[in-house]
């Protein structure tokens, strides 16, 4: 396999070999082997990484490699797709000025590309061979293109009621479908089953995900002319990137880049909130809850795996969670749609939450807000149209 070194000048930079620690016994891991969770089934995390600083950005890179400096890879990325340096646009929304960031504009469609290049770079550093994954949505599709970037074997393991589009991306890409009757724990299970023939690389579980997602906090204080918006509102299903962005404004402090952190509002669908729960109960932990359809299915999580982590981060940026009602985002979407921003109905619920902000005196119109848009219209056209009552004529 031939790789293009995408940022040479960083092709010598020596680094030192981050680590993993588990977050239910503490035990370090280097991160040097292939690894997706701990011997005790905990989940890792990365140790907090080294500090990035303006002088290090690669300006003539657009794409988040422009960071790469800061990423605990070893080496240059050796597959890309161009993912990152994506837009961030004003317009005004109920009165306010607000920043929309177009995550939508991703290879494949959605912010999961961010974590996906940093978590599959890393892989192939530490040798990993075919993987697999399990996801009917976006993540299923970023990682089944950057396997067919980088040339590696890729299964994805989907619900058999999963919607036809997504399936389609996944398949256009060469990855292996495998369709799973009966629940999304059967699904589960049968990717738990598969480790042995290949490596999970689930962007659930791998910590290097989240390496990848906290160059949106990178983007956006770069991008606001190296200072931190106020408020940034976040559709969050397990919170990847809440986390990231929690990571990249940690590091932009200990360097001495900012002074202040921005407030992060994780925004659920009513229907299926696991962090709204357990926010209301002034949980630090999982808090058994009732999850129902939404039409938001790309933050339809009923158990995230590090709900303790995010729960911290909100809290430490003085942000919270806000839900919104199935009522409440097909308007929204609708909003959107009239200012120019397509997006599928997971993202929307980020306008929606802003309404209410806006409505409730949260968040004020001197302010600087950004909402972040994870997933493009086209991935979900139809069920837009339904949402929205365009006929197909
Ligand atoms: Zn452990």
């Amino acid at each position: 396999m031939e790789f293009i070194s995408l940022v040479p000048t960083l092709a010598c930079r020596t680094m030192t070999i981050a680590s993993f620690h588990c977050a239910v016994c503490g035990r370090a891991y280097r991160a040097d082997h292939p690894l997706w969770r701990c011997d005790c089934r905990g989940h890792l995390n990365l140790a907090p990484g080294r500090g990035f600083a303006r002088g290090a950005i690669v300006a003539a890179e657009a794409s988040l490699w422009r960071y790469a400096a800061g990423l605990a890879l070893a080496g240059p990325p050796r597959v890309s797709l161009g993912e990152g340096w994506t837009p961030l646009v004003r317009r005004n929304w109920r009165g306010a000025e607000v920043h929309f960031k177009l995550e939508s504009q991703m290879p494949t469609g959605s912010f999961k590309d961010r974590g996906t290049a940093v978590m599959l770079n890393h892989l192939i550093e530490v040798g990993v061979g075919p993987i697999h994954e399990d996801s009917s949505g976006n993540a299923g599709a970023s990682i089944a293109a950057y396997a067919a970037a980088a040339g590696i074997l890729c299964r994805v393991y989907v619900p058999a009621a999963a919607p036809r589009a997504k399936l389609v991306q996944i398949a256009a890409a060469g990855a292996e479908l495998r369709r799973i009757s009966g629940t999304r724990q059967d699904v589960t299970e049968a990717v738990l089953a598969a480790t042995d023939e290949s490596f999970y690389a689930s962007h659930n579980w791998q910590p290097y995900f989240i390496e990848g997602t906290k160059t949106l906090a990178f983007e956006l204080w770069e991008q606001l002319n190296f200072r931190v918006p106020d408020n940034i509102l976040v559709p969050t299903g397990y919170g990847s990137n809440i986390l990231g962005l929690e990571r990249g404004f940690d590091e932009l402090e200990r360097s001495g880049e900012i002074a202040v952190r921005p407030r992060l509002f994780a925004v659920q669908a009513a229907s299926c909130a696991a962090f709204a729960a357990a926010w209301t109960a002034g949980a630090d932990r999982f808090v058994p809850f009732e999850a129902k359809p939404t039409v938001a299915d790309g933050i339809a999580t009923p158990r995230p795996v590090r709900i303790a982590e995010v729960l911290a981060a909100l809290r430490h940026s003085r942000g919270g969670v806000v839900t919104v009602s199935e009522e409440e985002i097909a308007p929204a979407l609708a909003a959107l749609g009239r200012i120019g921003l397509f997006v599928e109905p997971t993202a929307a619920t980020a306008g929606a939450a802003l309404t209410q902000l806006l409505c409730d005196g949260t968040i004020t119109t001197d302010q600087t807000t950004v909402v972040v848009l994870t997933g493009h219209g086209l991935k979900a056209a139809d069920r837009i149209g339904e949402l929205l009552g365009i006929g197909g004529e």
